[in-house]
């Protein structure tokens, strides 16, 4: 941890988990999970989970909720798409744009995240800005490239205010979803580039506020690790926020 922000963790349950499996996931989750005010938790179940997600929890105010992906016209025919607002009508505070599944299996391309970025911002959500490198771009020693492209192309349609209200997520595409976990001193050195690409935008105290998470293969017996590193403001978690157990073990780690 350096930044300002509390710890951030984030459940991507990615298209698993509908309706009935979500409140299931609730029942087990909350007593296992007790509310706290020191950190940030946020899940983002199929979109079509979200409603029953919330009646499910709605003791529990402290978790929030995020959709996937949205289209970024408000409204329309686009069959199969929602938009950032049927999802803030729905109960989303969050939304994750650019994943790298979004970008390499649906082929989402550095304006699309972008304008993707600002229809989330304008509607009033928080994006979660997704950038990482490729195995081949890590071999290549394009990392600093890349990453600097997505970050610059992906935050591009904001204003500074709007910038402060983002969240970033450093997600190397070859940790996430294989066992792989990028080691805390990788991971640090691209959070400290994704800093210093915010402070040239905000300025160092306002950047210090925006929250530079981690994602890849975080589980629970890597979490301390991860979250001891400088730099490493919180996680956002794929596989391992499936299970309720596994999950509220993450959520448990204390920040350095
Ligand atoms: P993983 O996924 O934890 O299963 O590697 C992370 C993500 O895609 O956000």
């Amino acid at each position: 941890m350096a930044g300002l922000a509390k710890p951030f963790f984030g459940g991507n349950w990615k298209m698993n988990h509908g309706p009935t499996a979500a409140r299931a996931f609730v029942e087990t989750f909350t007593p296992l999970c007790p509310a706290r005010d020191d950190r940030t938790v946020v899940f983002f179940p199929p979109a079509i989970s979200l409603t029953e997600f919330k009646r499910a929890a709605a003791k529990r105010r402290d978790l929030q909720l995020g959709v996937q992906d949205v289209y970024w016209e408000p409204e329309g025919a686009f069959t199969g798409s929602i938009s950032a607002a049927l999802a803030k009508d729905a109960g989303a505070r969050f939304v994750l744009a650019g994943h790298s599944e979004r970008r390499h299996v649906f082929g989402d391309s550095d304006e699309d995240v972008a304008r993707k970025v600002r229809a989330i911002a304008d509607e009033g959500l928080i994006p979660v800005l997704c950038v990482g490198e490729r195995l081949e771009e890590r071999e290549r020693g394009d990392v600093e490239t890349v990453v600097r492209r997505q970050v610059d192309q992906g935050l591009s349609p904001l204003a500074r205010e709007a910038i402060t209200d983002t969240v970033i997520a450093y997600e190397p595409v070859w940790a996430i979803g294989t066992g792989r976990t990028a080691s805390p001193e990788d991971a640090t050195a691209v959070h400290l580039l994704i800093r210093g690409l915010l402070v040239d935008r905000v300025g160092a105290d306002a950047a210090r506020g925006i929250p530079i998470i981690y994602g890849g293969s975080v589980k629970p017996a890597n979490i301390d690790e991860l979250l001891g590193a400088p730099e490493i403001d919180g996680v956002l978690v794929g596989g391992a926020s499936l299970s309720a157990g596994d999950f509220a073990r993450i959520c448990s780690a204390a920040p350095r």
